[in-house]
């Protein structure tokens, strides 16, 4: 793990998301599980060394920040915002999430196939959220405050973990740091709102939900690579380019890599961005 201050630590380099720490007087809080088993093992193992977990927090409902809490079940409550909740491991059209979470065990964690659990066990012990709130939550942990943020934008569920005693936020996927932007089904205006929301807090530490740790001046780069995202495709769309031309001439591929362990999704990223944003701006879905 990452030490970014004295009491918050990270992992930037798994595939997945980065799980993080937060050591308090009273306890542990965990955001953010992560996805490969043995990892999220070791995660468990390093917070209950420094105190018990009293909560672990999920700031939004893609598999990457919640398939782990199954190997958190009988430790600290589970909280998050009720958009986690109601769309927790719902299989979708195009992604059953726990097939998802499956496949990256046999390239990124081999050894995790072991203990990964059959979709029966898994969906009794799955530790979907104990308490789910709407709006933003403060919760009190030994000497430290947790202000859960609604950040809705890249989820509807999305919330920001702002620790104001370690001058740190965990932004979540609403800043993906040195790497590819999922827009997916976002909602990029309430995105570029959230990112105004964050903007307000006062920290030195961005911990975002991918990539490497980086700082408030990072907000303003998102907000860029999400304008740019639009700016491209609405630009295609008032040339009347079609919804497959889009996707085959819009790309931001060259600006950055894929975050760890998924370079092979670099042109599923570019045509998913493309046509979800055609879709919206073309006004047709
Ligand atoms: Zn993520």
């Amino acid at each position: 793990m990452q030490k970014v201050t004295d009491n918050v630590y990270t992992d930037t380099t798994l595939r997945g998301c980065n799980p993080s720490v937060v050591v308090t007087s009273d306890g542990v809080v965990v955001i953010d599980p992560g996805q490969l088993p043995t990892k999220v093992v070791e995660l468990r193992t390093f917070a209950e060394e420094r105190g018990p977990i009293r909560f672990v927090i999920n700031t939004e409902h893609h598999v990457d920040h919640i398939f782990g809490n199954y190997f958190f079940r009988g430790t600290g409550t589970v909280i998050a915002n009720k958009g986690v909740d109601d769309n927790f491991m719902v299989v979708g059209p195009d992604l059953d999430p726990y097939e998802y979470a499956k496949e990256a065990v046999p390239t990124d964690d081999p050894e995790g196939a072991a203990i990964f659990p059959e979709r029966d066990v898994y969906e009794r012990d799955m530790n979907r959220p104990q308490v789910v709130f709407t709006g933003d939550v403060t919760l009190r942990v030994g000497e430290h405050v947790f202000e859960l943020i609604h950040t809705p934008g890249h989820t509807p569920g999305q919330v920001a973990v702002y620790v104001p005693q370690e001058r740190a936020v965990f932004t979540g996927d609403t800043v993906f740091s040195e790497c590819q932007t999922w827009l997916m089904s976002s909602d990029v205006d309430g995105w570029l709102a959230a990112l105004d929301r964050i903007a307000e807090l006062d920290f030195d530490y961005l911990i975002p939900g991918h990539g490497p740790v980086t700082d408030k001046a990072y907000l303003e780069v998102q907000r860029s690579n999400l304008l740019d995202w639009v700016g491209a495709v609405a630009a295609a769309v008032a040339k009347g380019w079609s919804r497959r031309e889009t996707m085959e001439r819009v790309s931001f591929a060259e600006r950055y890599p894929v975050d760890v362990g998924q370079g092979y999704m670099m042109n599923h990223i570019q045509t998913l961005n493309a046509a979800a944003l055609w879709d919206k701006l073309s006004g047709t879905r």
